[in-house]
């Protein structure tokens, strides 16, 4: 069977009826990778997996969500959808609404937002608004926007974006044939955790999983609200898609955090961009550096014994999933700045050969 689309292959998790229009890229049944790199260093009997979200169709896990806010969108007779952005909730809303014949318009906070993230809602035809504020500000203005106007905000505040997104912890669970002991994700606004968690405990209520995940979710260290415990008024970050001070999914984060026996952590933009690299280099996988916090976060715990102390399961590895949550090529410019460029050599074999070690 070809892939359906998350809204077709989990319908009846969803707030879908035979007569809500599917508006889909076939999102979703994205890899979920063994990693056997970061296994050896989580330690013994630890079996680490990535689920790699940013192979969705936009290039990361916001096209669960908006594969479904967009089809409830043209359901309610909807003609243009509105959204802030980091990035990537712009680059999916605006495919999506193209693909639906539906304007879209997005706000970005100007000169925080990655290249290629920009050159999709620019390629995809959204009215791109360049707002010289950060997101906290322009989600703000982008409320304002949708009460006075006759346009659907598809950020994570609108439910439907959670409905599609929590698709990712099924998938998790299908493969697996139980949730993990442990979910690392990345947090920004806090939507996705939420999603996830909303996900698992749907799936252990319907019995299909007889046990919960623990969630560890993972802020950049200078945007950190939900470890700090207050509102960040100038977040900053390398991870340009975590960049936030004020997330819209408080309260789903801290209640995913707490019902599982988890948290939400800070690692540092030194600890993210060497998960980043350690990726591209030992995995093969290329995500941007907001996914990699995730990443950071298992390096870090696996650093302070953390997984030692942690209650074993009896004949299997203790399984821990990280989500990636975007694409690595979202954000070509940070890659390049993170390793020594080449220098530019004359076309002579010989002073090529020297250059690339070979002898
Ligand atoms: C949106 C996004 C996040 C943060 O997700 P939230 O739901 O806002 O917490 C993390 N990583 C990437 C790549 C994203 O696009």
């Amino acid at each position: 069977m070809t892939w359906p689309g998350i809204i077709e292959r989990y319908r009846a998790h969803l707030p879908v009826t035979r007569k809500t229009p599917v508006v889909t890229l076939l999102e979703g049944n994205t890899p979920l990778l063994h990693s056997p790199a970061l296994s050896e260093r989580a330690g013994r009997g630890i079996a680490v997996y990535l689920k790699c979200e940013g192979l969705n169709p936009t290039g990361s896990f916001k096209d669960r969500g908006m594969t479904l806010a967009i089809s409830k969108a043209v359901e309610a007779g909807s003609v243009a959808v509105l959204c802030a952005s980091t990035g990537n909730t712009s680059a999916s809303a605006s495919a999506y609404a193209a693909r639906a014949g539906l304007r879209s318009i997005v706000l970005i906070p100007s000169g925080a937002i990655a290249l290629g993230k920009l050159s999709q809602a620019l390629i995809h035809n959204a009215s791109v608004a360049a707002v010289d504020a950060n997101f906290d500000a322009c989600l703000a203005i982008a409320r304002s926007m949708a009460q006075q106007h006759r346009v659907t905000l598809v950020n994570s505040v609108n439910p439907h974006r959670i409905e599609g997104q929590k698709t990712c912890a099924f998938e998790i669970c299908d493969v697996l044939g139980r949730a993990p002991d442990l979910h690392l994700t990345p947090v920004g606004n806090a939507g996705n955790i939420t999603a996830q968690w909303k996900g698992y405990t749907e799936y252990f209520r319907l019995r299909k999983i007889s046990r919960l995940p623990v969630m560890l979710g993972f802020q950049a260290q200078g945007a950190a609200p939900l470890v700090l415990g207050r509102i960040i008024k100038q977040p900053h970050t390398v991870a340009t898609a975590i960049r936030i001070g004020n997330p819209a999914s408080w309260q789903g984060a801290v209640t995913a955090a707490a019902q599982s026996h988890g948290g939400i952590r800070a690692v540092t933009d030194r600890e993210i961009l060497h998960a980043y690299r350690l990726l591209a280099r030992e995995d093969g996988v290329f995500a941007e550096p907001a996914s990699a916090a995730s990443v950071a976060g298992l390096l870090k715990l696996a650093g302070q014994g953390f997984f030692k102390r942690v209650k074993r399961p009896a004949g299997r590895p203790l399984t821990i999933v990280c989500i990636l949550t975007g694409h690595g090529l979202k954000d070509p410019e940070r890659a390049v700045k993170s390793v020594r460029a080449p220098a530019l050599l004359a076309p002579s074999i010989s002073a090529i050969c020297k250059a690339v070690g070979l002898r």
